[in-house]
């Protein structure tokens, strides 16, 4: 079996534990760095990614997550999480970092203020998946080595396809369609919240993905 973390900063850490368990893995909540030695993979959560990033500055975390998933930890990233994993922000706090790792630039909040919780049946990886989005993460455009597992429709909404500025190089979404879901190599990230809706496909990807990158090695 194999054993995923769950970064346990701040965030619905109990969700992914118990939907990684319900995948056949072994989940441990991860606050030192020390902890990140013996995993075969990890989870960011959501919650809020200004938060994470000062307790992971404050808890010397953040250089530990760069180094050991730059050198190949699978890990997956939902919501904040997405955010923490991507290699660039539009809209973030003065000054936020990220871990890194995924090729792409997220706008922060994108969804906007009047939709602060929107919830679409969009598609992951080819299938169906009823999907929650809370003041979420869009991904604003990706670069070549990233894979898009999934979309969604935007609402109807004045701040909505306002979105932006795409950057040179980049492959442009339509006005009316966001990446919400992406893969690069062994880090995965969505802007939505599988552990809160009860399906497992999104966890069992991981899992799969976990598994493959272990018996690698
Ligand atoms: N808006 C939050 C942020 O910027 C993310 C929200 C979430 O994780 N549900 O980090």
């Amino acid at each position: 079996s194999v054993v995923i973390g769950v970064l346990a900063l701040q965030g619905d850490v109990r969700e992914h534990a118990r939907a990684l368990e319900q995948c056949g893995a072994t989940a441990v909540r991860v606050r030192r760095a020390e902890e990140l030695d013996d995993l075969d993979g990890l989870v960011i959560p959501g919650g809020e990614s200004t938060a994470m990033w000062k307790l992971m500055r404050a808890f010397d975390l953040l250089e530990p997550l760069r180094k050991r998933i730059g050198s190949g930890l699978p890990a997956y990233g939902s919501c904040a999480g997405m955010i923490m994993l991507a290699d660039r922000i539009v809209d973030g706090a003065d000054g936020q970092e990220t871990i890194g790792g995924i090729d792409m630039t997220v706008r922060r909040n994108a969804f906007g203020r009047q939709v602060d919780s929107y919830e679409s049946t969009i598609d992951f990886d080819g299938s169906p998946l009823d999907a929650v989005f809370i003041r979420a993460p869009w991904v604003e455009s990706i670069g070549a080595g990233v894979e898009v597992l999934g979309r969604v429709e935007l609402p109807d909404h004045p701040h909505g396809a306002a979105g932006g500025s795409q950057h040179a190089g980049s492959r442009p979404e339509g006005p009316h369609r966001r990446i919400v879901a992406v893969r690069q190599g062994r880090l995965m990230a969505t802007a939505y919240h599988p552990e809160l809706t009860g399906d497992p496909i999104v966890h069992r990807y991981f899992t799969e993905l976990v598994r493959q990158s272990k018996n690698e090695e």
